[in-house]
């Protein structure tokens, strides 16, 4: 809060342990970390191995995949490999579920090739079986050093946990409602199975949390219990987001609740994919969540108006979205070459009325003619007009004015 009473930022990071998964540093104050998750059938080596290729390419800094059955465990290590050997040290992270326990015992060569395990407590096993089969997990993540993440799902919440939670429940003076007891049934599950995973000789240190709901209010309360109860590092994510605007609006707004309240260490958006879409859109929305928030830098931001009855034509609508892609695109390139070219701002204008004064504020900004206003587009870089650009090929020299500009800003890389 600053003096004036305005809120200036997102709160402090919650403290938590941190957890190394392969290359990667989560909680503990490091960086959140930007996670995915394949839609390949994991037994498909090539066809895996390339869609996390894309997924880390677009900037995902962890994937997961699904270790479903005896074919996708025998492929795991392959996987592994065919990425090494793109150069991509990638954390994998094998989801678990029913038979984990079995395919772990029966492929070391998966679990040594994973950087982390998932399992739901949910679906471990019932009655009887669920804690020889939980421990029988965690001894393999023990075996290997492996971190675990223990996620609890409201689709498959252990019902043995509800069940519970439901009878002391019944007890109370004053019983809660249902939804109250199914997100404590949740938060519960996560703790105990922790508890228990810890128990078995898994370090507190190995251990992240997640308990993922479909509701964006339930999703923030269950986290801020979770948050309170514990100091486990904590993956964020709405499950079954949907599809399009509506799973990225209700992603981001619960996500970005959480975030500004410091709780978060890892974050994955789990959108439905548009057929023929990209499975990449779901980094692309968990990069820009944090970027528009001030948590990360990923790549440089365009600033664009939303155009009105000034502009009659789509060339400005044009001109932000091919400046976006381009800079998108370059960003591979730029950051191996250049320090901080992350942190660079574009503003795409489409009229006089707020297109010069939007322009100042941005590292690159141009303001388009608007109808009625002369042919011309003034350049600022770094809030001082530089050139007015005029024609047919202004898209063009305003993206030379972008590469000169990251060229001669931005600190080059050694080697
Ligand atoms: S900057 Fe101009 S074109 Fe863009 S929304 Fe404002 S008035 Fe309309």
């Amino acid at each position: 809060m600053t003096n004036d009473g305005f809120l200036a930022g997102p709160s402090p990071r919650r403290l938590t342990r941190q957890v190394r998964i392969g290359c990667v540093r989560v909680g503990g104050g490091a960086p959140v970390v930007v996670q995915s998750m394949t839609n390949t059938d994991t037994a498909d080596v090539l066809g895996t191995a390339m869609q996390v290729a894309e997924l880390a390419r677009a900037g995902s800094e962890i994937v997961r995949i699904t270790v479903n059955n005896e074919e996708a465990a025998r492929a795991v290590p392959h996987i592994r490999d065919r990425l090494l050997a793109l150069n991509l040290d990638v954390p994998l992270v094998g989801d678990f579920h029913y038979n984990g326990h079995t395919l772990l015992a029966k492929y070391p060569a998966c679990a040594e090739a994973l950087a982390k395990l998932r399992i739901n407590p949910g679906n471990v096993g019932a009655g009887s079986k669920r804690d020889p089969q939980f421990a029988a997990i965690v001894d393999i993540a023990c075996k290997y050093d492996k971190p675990v993440r223990i996620g609890v799902n409201w689709g498959s919440l252990d019902q043995s946990v509800l069940a519970r939670i439901m009878d002391e429940n019944a007890t109370l003076a004053e019983p809660r409602d249902a939804g109250a007891v199914m997100r404590e049934a949740l938060v519960v599950s996560a703790l105990e199975s922790a508890a228990k995973a810890e128990e078995y000789g898994l370090p507190g240190d190995s251990i992240i949390l997640s308990a993922k709901v479909s509701s964006v209010q339930d999703l923030i309360a269950v986290y801020r219990d979770l948050a309170r109860r514990c100091d486990y590092p904590l993956h964020l994510g709405l499950t079954e987001a949907g599809m399009g605007s509506k799973g990225i609006v209700a992603s981001t707004a619960a996500l970005a609740v959480l975030l500004q309240e410091g709780i978060g260490d890892t974050i994955r958006i789990s959108l439905t994919p548009e057929p023929g879409g990209s499975r990449t859109q779901e980094v692309v929305v968990a990069q820009e969540i944090l970027q528009t928030m001030g948590l990360r830098a990923f790549t440089p931001m365009v600033t664009a108006c939303p155009g009105c009855g000034r502009t009659t034509s789509t060339y400005f609508q044009e001109l932000a979205s091919g400046i976006q892609d381009y800079v998108r695109a370059q960003m591979p390139v730029w950051r191996e070459q250049y320090d901080g070219v992350e942190n660079m701002t574009l503003a795409v204008m489409g009229c006089i009325v707020n297109g010069p004064g939007e322009s100042k504020h941005a590292n690159i900004g141009i303001s388009l003619p608007g109808t009625g206003e002369t042919p011309a587009a003034p350049v600022f870089v770094d809030g001082v007009k530089t050139v007015t650009l005029r024609g047919d090929n202004i898209a063009a020299e305003f993206r030379a004015i972008v590469d000169d500009y990251v060229a001669t800003k931005y600190v080059k890389k050694a080697g």
